[in-house]
């Protein structure tokens, strides 16, 4: 049988969070990843069937209990995540009572999961009450998106409509818009919380001067889904820099003709412009 390390969630997870690296996004031990196995996927290695120790997480993290994720590691640099997986990461299961995780595999050095891991708890319960094939929550530092957390009014609707205003690939990809929370500590399970009740409507949460939380079905999904935000960003930082002024862009008319074209189930509150003027912000 094949061993964990050689698997494709190793190998993907590796690869994601050194893409992620590359882009700027994780400087130093910025950055976590939590990826849901279901147990037959597990199962189908040879050196995942012992606990090697268990770990207490501080959340109730009951509902779901059985449940397996290969996790980030505490402190560790997703720059080094490619040559010391092993070490890096760890497969761990959710035990009976919800409050430790039985490590299967991995943090070979006596490491641990994430210290944002109860937030990534929360936000994959809700975000499974949504879609059950719900797998990733990624954290990272987009540089534009949180730049843009400085300069426009943190409010989703206004965030979702600059962003979708920038390109047409951006309602595609994220017809609900994005989540928008109050500037928090991270680390805590207040922002836990906070994150995931937007994640109730969101796949995207933004945490003003800091970073983004994001959800999906797949490693690359959830990761195509922060770079189309950040790309609209970029497009955004980038007329900014040129002087800031900005003579056109997409309309809601734009929005009206993609929704209809892709079949788009968009956030209505969001498809029309509040009363007060609004500019491209
Ligand atoms: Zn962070």
């Amino acid at each position: 049988m094949t061993k964990f390390i050689d698997s494709q969630y190793v190998h993907d997870m590796a690869q994601t969070t050194n893409n992620l690296y590359r882009h700027g996004w994780d400087e130093r031990n910025g950055g976590n990843v939590s990826l849901r196995l279901t147990a037959e996927e597990v199962g189908a290695f040879s050196d995942t069937d012992k606990v090697l120790r268990q770990i207490p997480i501080a959340f109730d993290a009951s509902e779901l209990a059985g449940k397996y994720y290969l996790v980030t590691g505490t402190g560790r640099y997703f720059k080094n995540m490619v040559e010391f997986p092993e070490r890096d990461m760890g497969l761990i299961r959710i035990n009976d009572k919800g409050n430790e995780v039985d490590l299967m595999w991995g943090f070979n050095d006596g490491g641990e999961p994430t210290s944002e891991f109860p937030s990534h708890l929360m936000s994959h319960i809700s975000r499974l009450k949504q879609d059950p094939n719900q797998r990733v929550i990624m954290h990272c530092h987009p540089t534009n998106l949180v730049a843009m957390t400085f300069t426009v009014p943190l409010s989703s609707k206004r965030f979702s409509r600059t962003l979708w205003k920038m390109h047409p690939e951006s309602i595609v990809v994220f017809p609900e818009g994005v989540g928008v929370i109050p500037y928090m500590c991270p680390g805590t399970n207040e922002i836990g919380e906070k994150t995931a009740a937007k994640m109730n409507d969101f796949r995207v949460v933004v945490w003003p001067h800091h970073g983004v939380f994001a959800a999906g079905d797949s490693l690359d999904e959830t990761y195509g889904l922060v770079e189309t935000v950040e790309k609209s960003a970029l497009i955004y930082t980038t007329i900014r820099a040129q002087g800031g002024e900005i003579l056109q862009s997409l309309t809601d008319k734009d929005f009206r003709d993609l929704i209809k074209r892709f079949d788009l189930t968009a956030n209505e509150a969001f498809l029309t412009p509040d009363a007060q003027t609004e500019t491209v912000e």
